[in-house]
C-alpha cells in the first residue's frame, strides 16, 4: 500500500511537471522549442526541471545586451566600474544579498562582485558559480566572458526563487584578463578567512558553436584534484539531455582562468567553456554577431541543472586541510611571512607554502557521521591517522625530502565506509629532519 501510495504521489508530481511543461512554449531566436513530456523521466528533479524551463531568451539575451551597453571594459577603466555597478544592481534587484568589494593589485584597482543564496543544512558548504565582466583593451568581450556573466545573472535570477541545502555564491569579477587579479584576490582572502568553498564553476566563453558536435558538448577542464566535479557534472548532464540536448565534456586543467587561484589555495574547481573554438577572443571582434544563441541558451540551462543539483544534495563528509596554511613561509611551526603571489599565477606559485624545519598537519572534519579516523599521507605514503579530533599530525618521515616540495594529502573515513580527502603541496628545507618508524 505504501509503495502504491508513493507511485501515485511520484504520477501526481511527474504530471503536474508534465502539465507545466505543456503550458510553457518557449521561443528561441523566433522558433518555439516545446520539450516533449515523453522526455521528463523520474530521475529528473521537478525543481530543477521548473528552473531550466524558467531560463529563456529573453531573459539571457537582455542581461547580455545590458553589459554590452558599457562597450570595451578594461579593468580599471570608467566602462568596468559602470559595469560593475550594473552588475551589483542586478543581484540586488533579483532579490540576493549582494557584495562589492574592491581589490588592488599590481596598479590595478577594482571590484568583485557577489551575491549569496545561503544554504539552509547545518553542515552546509559553499558552491561558487563565476564569470569575468572585464576585457582585453578595445575588445566588447561578447563571447569572453559576456556570455558567461549573463549566463550567471539568469541563472541567479532563476535559482533565487529556491531554498539550497548548501550555499550557492555567484560571483563576477574584474581583471581576469589582465592576470586573474580579481579572482586571486577572492580566492586568497577566502581562503584566510577559513570559508568551506567545496567546488567552484568558473563560466568562461559559452556562447558559441559552429558544428553538429559542439552545439551538444560543453567542456569541463579540470585538475586532478578536482575531477569529482567533472564526474558529477557529466552524469547530471546525462540525466537532463532529453530536455536540453548538451553533455559534458571532460578536458585537461588551463591554469590561465578564474577558478585556479581557487585551486592554487587547496580548493576544487573546474573551467567551463564551450567546445568549439572562438577566433575572435580578445580582438575587437569578439562582438554579439558572433555568438550561437541557442548553443548559449542550452549552456546556461545545463549549468543551472548542475549548479542546482550539486547545491540540492547536502555533503555528508568533508575536509578540509587547515594547518599548515597555504600561502605562508614556515619557521618551524610559525607563520612568519604571508607569502602574496599573485603575479606568479603563470607558475602556480600562488598559495604556495613553505616550510623552514618541520611543522605540524591539522585537518577540519565537518560531518553528521561517526568518525573512524583521518589519515594523513605524503606523496600519497599512508603515515599515521588521529582518531579524536582536533586532527592532527606532526610532519615526518622518510617520504618528505629534506628539500623539495611533496603533497600532503588527509583522508577521513566514516564509520559507513564514507571517505573524503583534501591536499596541498608543500615546499620544505629540513636540516634536521628525523624518521618516524613508518
Ligand atoms: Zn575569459
Amino acid at each position: 500500500m505504501k509503495y502504491k501510495l508513493i507511485s501515485l504521489l511520484i504520477s501526481i508530481m511527474l504530471l503536474s511537471v508534465s502539465i507545466n511543461i505543456l503550458n510553457q512554449n518557449l521561443t528561441v531566436n523566433g522558433k518555439s522549442t516545446n520539450f516533449n513530456t515523453s522526455t521528463i523521466s523520474e530521475n529528473m528533479n521537478p525543481d530543477v526541471v521548473d528552473m531550466i524551463q524558467s531560463i529563456n531568451h529573453t531573459l539571457v539575451y537582455d542581461y547580455h545586451q545590458a553589459l554590452m551597453s558599457f562597450g570595451p571594459r578594461y579593468t580599471g577603466s570608467k566602462n568596468c566600474s559602470d559595469a560593475g555597478n550594473y552588475l551589483y544592481d542586478s543581484f540586488q534587484s533579483i532579490g540576493l544579498n549582494t557584495e562589492k568589494t574592491i581589490w588592488n593589485f599590481k596598479g590595478f584597482s577594482s571590484y568583485n562582485i557577489e551575491a549569496t543564496i545561503e544554504g539552509t543544512h547545518p553542515n552546509k558548504a559553499i558552491f561558487i558559480m563565476s564569470a569575468h565582466y572585464d576585457c582585453t583593451k578595445g575588445s566588447l568581450g561578447a563571447d569572453d566572458d559576456g556570455s558567461g556573466v549573463a549566463a550567471l545573472l539568469a541563472i541567479a535570477n532563476v535559482m533565487s526563487k529556491y531554498s539550497f541545502n548548501n550555499t550557492i555564491k555567484f560571483v563576477a569579477f574584474s581583471g581576469e584578463e589582465v592576470g586573474t587579479y580579481g579572482s586571486f584576490s577572492y580566492a586568497r582572502d577566502a581562503y584566510r578567512n577559513e570559508e568551506n568553498i567545496h567546488a567552484v564553476l568558473n563560466v568562461d566563453m559559452i556562447g558559441y558553436a559552429n558544428s553538429n558536435e559542439g552545439g551538444k558538448k560543453i567542456r569541463f577542464h579540470s585538475p586532478k584534484r578536482s575531477e569529482w566535479i567533472v564526474e558529477q557534472a557529466t552524469q547530471i548532464s546525462y540525466l537532463y539531455e532529453p530536455l536540453l540536448d548538451i553533455t559534458v565534456q571532460g578536458r585537461p586543467n588551463y591554469i590561465g582562468a578564474d577558478h585556479q587561484a581557487f585551486v592554487d589555495y587547496g580548493y576544487d574547481g573546474v573551467w567551463i567553456a564551450h567546445h568549439d573554438g572562438y577566433p575572435w577572443a580578445n580582438t575587437p571582434e569578439d562582438n554579439p554577431e558572433h555568438l550561437n544563441w541557442s548553443y548559449q541558451l542550452k549552456a546556461t540551462k545545463v549549468l543551472c541543472a548542475i549548479l542546482a543539483e550539486m547545491s540540492l544534495k547536502p555533503i555528508s563528509l568533508q575536509i578540509q586541510l587547515l594547518k599548515p596554511y597555504e600561502g605562508y613561509g614556515y619557521f618551524g611551526k610559525k607563520p612568519l611571512l604571508l607569502l602574496d603571489l599573485g603575479s606568479l599565477w603563470s607558475k602556480e606559485k600562488r598559495g604556495i607554502t613553505m616550510v623552514l624545519g618541520t611543522t605540524n598537519a591539522e585537518a577540519r572534519v565537518i560531518s553528521d557521521e561517526e568518525i573512524t579516523y583521518v589519515v594523513f599521507c605524503i606523496n600519497n605514503n599512508f603515515m599515521n591517522f588521529d582518531s579524536t579530533p582536533p586532527y592532527t599530525w606532526d610532519i615526518q618521515g622518510k617520504h618528505a625530502p629534506p628539500i623539495g616540495s611533496y603533497t600532503l594529502r588527509a583522508y577521513v573515513y566514516s564509520e559507513n565506509g564514507q571517505v573524503a580527502s583534501d591536499e596541498m603541496d608543500i615546499w620544505s628545507f629540513s636540516l634536521n629532519y628525523y624518521y618516524s618508524p613508518w
